[in-house]
């Protein structure tokens, strides 16, 4: 006997991986170069190099038991002091070593988040479009998912629609800027409004409704937009960090909890977060991977080969006629599917072995997902396809 839901997780792969996987196969049997793969936010440009010294001077150290030993459940006090101290001179706003709790990257991050808040009844909003493992994330920890309909002109966060979707049990809403799929930053403007509802609300509700701040895509922006400091806009602010973009190391599992002191019951929620993450099997985040993240607190990425793939390939298919909102951050392009139908593009996309994700696991079901992490290169080789399937669609 074994439990069918967990069954089901396990089995129910997601057309990501799906897309992924066709890919490796199709490359078998008509070339790689003849494979447009669209389909995973693998980050394509490798870690900094201020990141690879790092782990190489840790590795030959001669005291290897600091290096690879156990750490404290929350991580090294003094790696949680450097990402700590850089947090507070970038943002102005004051951060502690207490506040932190390293994790195995953002997905381990949020549940215990999640975890943490799942009091009865709780709910957890998520704004379309959105990461679609948020929903396992929230209904296999104890709370429920409700969705906030997407805003098809600016996936900016519609602030009306939130209000509607609010009730007394909500006790979370995850605010994912930049976006993924979207790749839009949220305006400071829209995130104070949204601050301003969720202060009246939960003084009306009588508990905080929490704001749980996913951003691994955090430095991961161009033309200069601004990514603010959500707890300085609205304290009740948990933040789920990751380095599995900003520094490419998806793979090595590390990223954090941040739960600053203006966050109500601040302490007591981050004492949550180490109950809820030992029951989901954290012993701590990696030794080494908190060592380097202490040494590159304040290293940033060279985003220049995104920006340029995200700059083609947006001059590109607006030209042909698509409709996108320009992203800002991120590695991903959300695009209205010519026709309306994102799953049906998709498959005629495949047929033509170019793989786009359709959006309605991102709660956009007319929304096909391209990321850009990807090579300049595929993308020129692209460029064609893209634009005979919509001149098809256009007859
Ligand atoms: N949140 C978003 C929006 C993501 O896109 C991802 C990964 O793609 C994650 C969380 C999970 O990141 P991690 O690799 O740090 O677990």
């Amino acid at each position: 006997m074994f439990s069918q839901s967990m069954y089901t997780l396990g089995t129910n792969r997601s057309c990501i991986r799906d897309l992924f996987e066709y890919g490796l196969q199709q490359a078998q049997t008509v070339g790689k170069e003849n494979v447009f793969d669209f389909s995973l936010g693998n980050p394509s440009i490798p870690a900094p190099n201020a990141v690879r010294d790092a782990f190489s001077g840790l590795i030959e150290r001669e005291d290897s038991l600091s290096v690879h030993g156990y750490t404290p459940a929350p991580g090294l006090f003094d790696a949680r002091s450097a990402v700590a101290d850089d947090l507070t001179d970038r943002f102005g706003f004051p951060i502690h070593p207490e506040n932190l709790f390293f994790t195995c990257g953002a997905a381990p991050a949020l549940t215990a988040a999640i975890r943490a808040l799942a009091v009865e009844n709780a709910e957890i909003l998520a704004i379309a479009p959105f990461f679609p493992e948020y929903r396992p994330f929230v209904e296999h920890n104890g709370a429920a998912f409700a969705v906030v309909p997407a805003d098809t002109d600016t996936f900016q966060i519609p602030v009306a629609d939130v209000e509607a979707a609010l009730t007394p049990h909500t006790q979370g809403i995850i605010v994912n800027s930049p976006n993924n799929p979207s790749g839009v930053v949220y305006t400071r403007g829209n995130l104070s409004a949204l601050a301003a509802l969720l202060t009246r609300k939960s003084q009306e509700y009588g508990h905080p409704i929490y704001i749980l701040a996913d951003e691994p895509y955090r430095e991961l922006v161009y033309d200069g937009a601004e990514v603010p400091f959500l707890p300085a806009i609205y304290p009740h602010t948990i933040i789920c960090y990751s380095y599995s973009k900003s520094l490419s190391l998806p793979g090595e599992r590390i990223g954090y909890v941040c739960i600053p002191d203006c966050a109500a019951d601040s302490r007591e929620l981050l004492a949550a977060v180490a109950g809820a993450s030992r029951i989901l099997g954290h012993v701590c985040a990696p030794s080494l991977q908190q060592q380097v993240a202490a040494q590159c607190a304040r290293v940033r990425p060279d985003l220049e080969a995104y920006d340029r793939n995200r700059r083609t390939l947006y001059d590109a298919l607006t030209s042909y006629g698509y409709a996108c909102v320009k992203p800002d951050g991120a590695f991903y392009l959300f695009v209205k599917a010519p026709g309306g139908d994102a799953q049906a593009f998709s498959d005629r996309a495949k047929k033509r072995n170019l793989l786009i994700v359709p959006g309605g696991d991102f709660g956009c079901p007319d929304f096909f997902r391209i990321s850009t992490c990807v090579s300049h290169d595929m993308i020129l080789r692209s460029l064609p396809v893209f634009q005979q399937l919509i001149s098809e669609t256009q007859v």
